[in-house]
């Protein structure tokens, strides 16, 4: 498949105008129409290849966060999932010591928590040290948190005399002594900043690795969030080079000390601009201001339960325990969930994201959320979690961001932390209309209020959702805090019943990255190790599932992939052994993705992927109108070619903007606005970004429209 094709086969476009067709055309990698296989030959030259195919035909899903480079990047770590016991945790490590000999650090992507051990809690250092005496070792907890053994705690310095610091906790035994455990990213950043960074070289390789992944569950469009300076670099060569096979939105991780102008520099060095802007872009700003929710970390209005309930109905562990030849546990109340304690502070110390090492350093306190060191022993039941940038820092990066035409995308799972950034942009909104501009949530799923809901609609902040997450940790949350606030987690079904634009993610790796599980998820709310769904009022319909990861997705990306099928669309496909649709939402586990398309051409086949491939008679006109003028004609504007600050917003159909007012508009900000208007682009808060005249693309900001 590749060129000029017409694929006939049961489709699903996501287009209202055209929902279910038999046929698509691609040309030159775009739907060039939809509907019967006749409409579809009529907008091809004739001997143009012919396959059909079995099974569903969907748009390529869209991921709206997803954690493309740290997928790839697992293949090289060790992998601890299905772990049931600390003993097979030190066990995975040592092997993976043996088959990497040297001095080299050894990572994990720890997703364990400590009810899935048969200690029902985390390893310690001393613990992690005896699975490789003397090397580095790292265990990354969520992209948060992380655990490290003794011989790491030295390396970096790390004793009981060392202060916490601000936004992150080092925790600590009894005796004051650190126990492994690093809360959050400035206490991270300690160990990071003596781990050798990775090279050119191993970024390619998760690239490759991670989009043959992704791929495989027919994701056509990812958005990477929190990529650094060298990661946004690897992005854009292998744009370059060829080897990026599918849409990467990427967005740069700000901090306090990595300004937007920062973002714009190393976005200028790296040449993302030479890169193909259909392939890769620039997205929102990524910013982390708080914790997790299973992590015990999120930004809470009311203090955090300092004595979680148990588990309502805990996934059975083996009875597996440490070998007789281990170090003693800890008493359980070290690392167990309940070892959540008063942060030291606020502020994010330096530009430190998951995968940005760096040394930390104090900055100023929010006093709001100042609290006071503690020593491994809950002292106060006022702790609400732990805010890891200042106010004053994401109000920079949003205002600065908007002025540019930019948005920002902010990691914010609780409550306070949600308010935080709606009050920052709606200071924001009161200078430079936020709407439109990529401004969302990132998770939000802990208890947003009502309000919260109203405000973003007003504001046109979007949510990126991530069903994968709370299968992932549903029953971590009810330990936390209880089966009625963990059943009102992730509340896919208020956020869209209030107006607000939703996009769903898996934030994986670690969830399931399968768009298909998130969906099952979506409608069902079944949760990991539980036979009882989890807040089913949650649930969405089917089409609200699949738009979830597909247009809804593409909004909040703001491109380049549109997760829609209709002419001028990129022909992203993924082909499905059967119907996403259908009312029993169990049959979406049962689907898998057969093949996947991107621009037109197949990146992603199985074995079984049924296709017969036949070609047209020749005798029809060889270069022949459109099927549908009004929609595909030549004075269609090619969406990718607006600006990409302004690539957010929404392609209308022609009719769909008043003529007269955009050409007025038009030649009153002195643009050219003569002509016939074919088509325009229209943000939620009817502003026009651009239209075309006689078939010529005319791009700007025109103002508001009051029609249309
Ligand atoms: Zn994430």
């Amino acid at each position: 498949m590749s060129g000029e094709l017409v694929i006939i086969g049961d489709v699903i476009t996501l287009d209202p105008v055209r929902p279910r067709v038999t046929a698509v055309a691609i040309v030159n990698g775009r739907i060039a129409a939809t509907g019967s296989p006749a409409d579809a030959r009529a907008a091809v030259p004739a001997g143009t290849p012919e396959v059909t195919v079995s099974g569903t035909i969907i748009p390529g899903f869209v991921d709206s966060h997803v954690h493309l480079l740290w997928a790839g990047r697992r293949a090289s770590r060790v992998s601890l999932t299905g772990a049931t016991s600390i003993a097979e945790v030190q066990q995975r490590i040592r092997a993976h010591a043996l088959a990497n000999p040297g001095d080299g650090w050894i990572e994990a992507d720890d997703d364990l928590d400590p009810w899935d051990l048969a200690e029902n809690r985390l390893p310690t250092a001393a613990e992690l040290e005896t699975a490789a005496p003397g090397r580095g070792v790292l265990l990354d907890r969520r992209g948060h948190d992380a655990l490290v053994n003794t011989t790491a705690l030295h390396r970096a310095g790390i004793t009981s005399a060392t202060p916490d610091p601000p936004g992150g906790r080092i925790d600590r035994d009894p005796n004051g002594e650190p126990t492994g455990l690093l809360v959050e990213h400035p206490a991270v950043a300690l160990a990071r900043a003596v781990i050798p960074p990775p090279s050119g070289a191993d970024h390619h390789r998760w690239i490759e690795n991670g989009q043959r992944e992704l791929l495989a569950h027919g994701i056509t469009t990812a958005m990477d969030p929190a990529v650094s300076t060298a990661e946004l670099s690897a992005y854009a060569d292998a744009a370059r080079a060829g080897t990026l096979q599918l849409r990467v939105t990427a967005m740069p991780l700000g901090s306090e000390t990595t300004t937007f102008a920062d973002l714009d520099r190393a976005a200028e060095t790296c040449g993302l601009e030479t890169a193909d802007p259909h392939l890769l872009v620039r997205g929102p700003t990524k910013l982390f201001l708080d914790g997790g929710g299973s992590l015990g970390t999120a930004l809470l209005s009311t203090p955090w339960p300092t004595h979680p309930t148990p588990p309502a109905s805990p996934e059975p562990t083996p009875a597996a325990g440490p070998s007789p030849a281990e170090p003693a546990p800890l008493p359980t109340s070290t690392l167990t969930p309940s070892s959540a304690t008063p942060s030291s502070g606020v502020v994010e110390p330096l530009g430190v994201g998951p995968s940005q090492p760096s040394a930390a350093e104090p900055g100023p306190v929010d006093p709001a959320y100042s609290e006071p060191v503690s020593c491994g022993v809950v002292e106060h039941s006022d702790y609400h979690g732990n805010q890891t940038l200042s106010r004053e820092v994401v109000l920079a990066h949003c205002r600065e961001a908007a002025l540019a035409g930019r948005g920002a995308g902010v990691h914010a799972v609780g409550d306070a932390a949600i308010d935080l950034v709606l009050d920052v942009l709606g200071e924001v909104d009161a200078v430079t209309p936020v709407a439109g501009l990529g401004f969302h949530l990132i998770h939000a799923y802990l208890g947003p209020s009502p309000d919260a809901m109203r405000r973003a609609r007003d504001l046109g902040v979007r949510v990126s959702a991530h069903p994968a997450l709370q299968w992932d940790f549903g029953l971590g949350l009810i330990d936390r805090l209880g089966e009625d606030r963990a059943a009102a987690a992730n509340p896919l079904r208020s956020w869209l019943d209030a107006g607000v634009e939703v996009g769903g993610g898996s934030d994986g790796p670690g969830p399931p990255m399968a768009p298909l599980h998130g969906m099952w998820q979506a409608r069902t709310r079944h949760v990991r190790g539980r036979e009882t769904p989890l807040g089913p009022e949650q649930a969405i319909t089917a089409p609200e599932a699949l738009e979830l990861f597909t247009t809804g997705a593409a909004r909040i990306t703001g491109g380049p992939g549109t997760g829609r099928l209709r002419p001028g669309d990129p022909a992203d496909l993924a082909f499905l052994t059967g119907d996403p649709l259908t009312p029993d939402p169990d049959t979406l586990r049962s689907l898998t993705v057969t093949a996947t398309m991107v621009n037109g051409r197949l990146v992603f086949e199985r074995p079984d992927f049924q296709q017969t491939t036949t070609t047209q008679p020749t005798t029809q006109p060889a270069d022949p109108e459109p099927a549908d003028p009004e929609r595909a004609g030549p004075e269609r504007v090619d969406r990718a070619a607006v600006d990409p600050a302004a690539a957010d917003s929404m392609l209308v159909d022609v009719g769909s903007v008043v003529p007269e007012q955009v050409a007025s508009q038009g030649a009153a900000t002195g643009m050219s606005g003569a002509g016939t208007v074919a088509g325009g682009w229209v943000s939620p808060g009817r502003r026009v970004w651009g239209w075309a005249v006689s078939g010529r693309a005319v791009l700007g900001t025109v103002g508001d429209v009051a029609g249309g």
